[in-house]
């Protein structure tokens, strides 16, 4: 079914909220099936406000709109939906209890602008909102649908899992799957590339790819008569996907890196550690985001300096003399001595040139980053030919998070 979502809010036109509600919903559409075509915002203006609703209407058979519900003046969403589809308000009994019941419970007076909630479009279908004193609702009328929901991501949420998706059901004929696959190590356009031949005429299930910094996100997606078709058929496809590009995979469920290394580490009863120079944190601060990550670090190590590599982690001092700081041989020194001073089983290490600048003979974007587990000791080969500072050090934390993954998987 083709969908517009119509985001109200003079507030998002300035900048102050980031329209996240759109992008909430448009997730959640996409997953059920409905082909979402269009994201219009619009400030709390009733002339503009219909003739968006109009222009969403003359093109998609369904509207779905957030903000503009609240008790104040500004607020005109509902006023406009039941004027341009021809309804009437009435004023609803249930939101009327539930509204007394809400200012009571808090010990407040209900103002009299309140009232506003309770009045709803003749023939629509409410959705009644506990989280929140807004009800959204949905009404038909000569085969459009538009569909109300308050404006705080929230109540949003909420009404979403109670009412809303339940209702938007009886549009799908078909039964959508999709599953997100994230891979680390390969460009947006090699992994086109290589994928081609299992993506080319491909109608059903299909492949997109998506770059983000430093990674790859393919979501296959099938449309069947039952979930279980599209399911089968979308783990079809990623068997021939895994086959091409298998090695780069690290998540067939949208996960993040550090939560995958994380969970194996865990699984496995593996520690690690981390000594850092250009990235200085980064790695410690992605693995205790996840929780339980006590389980596997108990310390890591940030050495900037010459001295402190030498000092800390016992990176000899002839090792950086004859090789420079940022070399595949220092990287090795510090993973090992890192594993050894911390007890760890696993340490991962990272010295490059974060950018912009780097010394004579090098360049911005040139790392290494050691690895060590047990009597293995390694090193992976950096060049991002990339000057920005943020990216790389970014770019070189997923890195190092590959490199552990490739190590423990
Ligand atoms: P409203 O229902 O228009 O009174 O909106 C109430 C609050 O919800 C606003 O102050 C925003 O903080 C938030 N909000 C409204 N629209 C959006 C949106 N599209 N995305 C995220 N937050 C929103
Ligand atoms: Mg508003």
């Amino acid at each position: 079914m083709k969908t517009s979502i119509l985001a109200v809010g003079t507030e998002l036109l300035f900048g102050q909220t980031v329209n996240t509600n759109a992008s909430f919903l448009s997730d959640k559409l996409n997953h059920m099936g409905f082909d979402v075509m269009y994201h219009f915002v619009v400030g709390d203006n009733p002339a503009r406000l219909k003739a968006k609703l109009a222009e969403a209407f003359s093109d998609t058979d369904l509207v779905i709109m957030t903000g503009g519900l609240g008790p104040t003046q500004d607020d005109l969403t509902k006023e406009m939906v039941a004027e341009y589809m021809g309804r009437d308000m009435y004023r609803d009994d249930i939101v009327m209890d539930m509204l007394a019941g809400f200012f009571e419970k808090r010990g407040r007076k209900m103002t009299e602008n309140n009232v506003k909630q309770a009045y709803l479009p003749e023939g629509c279908t409410p959705f009644y909102n506990e989280s929140g004193t807004a009800p959204g609702f949905a009404l038909s009328v000569d085969g459009k649908t538009a569909i109300c929901l308050p404006g705080p991501p929230r109540e949003l949420k909420w009404l979403w899992d109670h009412g809303v998706r339940a209702y938007l059901e009886q549009f799908m004929d078909k039964k959508m799957f999709y599953r997100v696959i994230r891979t680390i190590g390969i460009g947006e356009s090699d992994l086109e590339t290589v994928l081609m031949p299992v993506i080319d005429g491909q109608t059903d299930p299909t492949v997109a790819t998506y770059a983000k910094e430093g990674e790859c996100t393919l979501r296959v997606a099938s449309q069947r008569d039952t979930i279980e078709e599209a399911e089968a058929a979308v783990n079809e496809m990623i068997k021939r996907i895994d086959k091409l590009v298998g090695e780069y995979i690290y998540s067939y469920d949208d996960e993040n890196l550090n939560e995958v290394v994380v969970r194996i580490l865990k699984e496995k009863g593996l520690t690690i550690t981390s000594a850092e120079s250009c990235t200085s944190g980064l790695f410690p601060a992605a693995i205790t985001d996840v929780a339980g990550a006590s389980e596997v670090m108990s310390s890591a190590y940030i050495t900037y300096s010459n001295e402190s590599k030498i000092n800390e982690i016992g990176v000899p001092a002839e090792l950086i003399d004859k090789y420079g700081v940022v070399s595949p041989q220092v990287a090795e020194a510090m993973a090992a001595g890192a594993k050894a001073r911390a007890g760890a089983d696993i340490a991962v290490s990272v010295t490059g040139y974060a950018g912009p600048d780097a010394d004579p003979g090098h360049e911005a974007g040139e790392a290494y980053i050691g690895f060590a587990m047990g009597d293995t000791v390694g090193h992976h080969d950096i060049l991002t030919s990339r000057n920005d500072r943020r990216w790389n050090r970014n770019y070189l934390l997923l890195r190092m998070l590959r490199a552990v993954y490739l190590l423990i998987r």
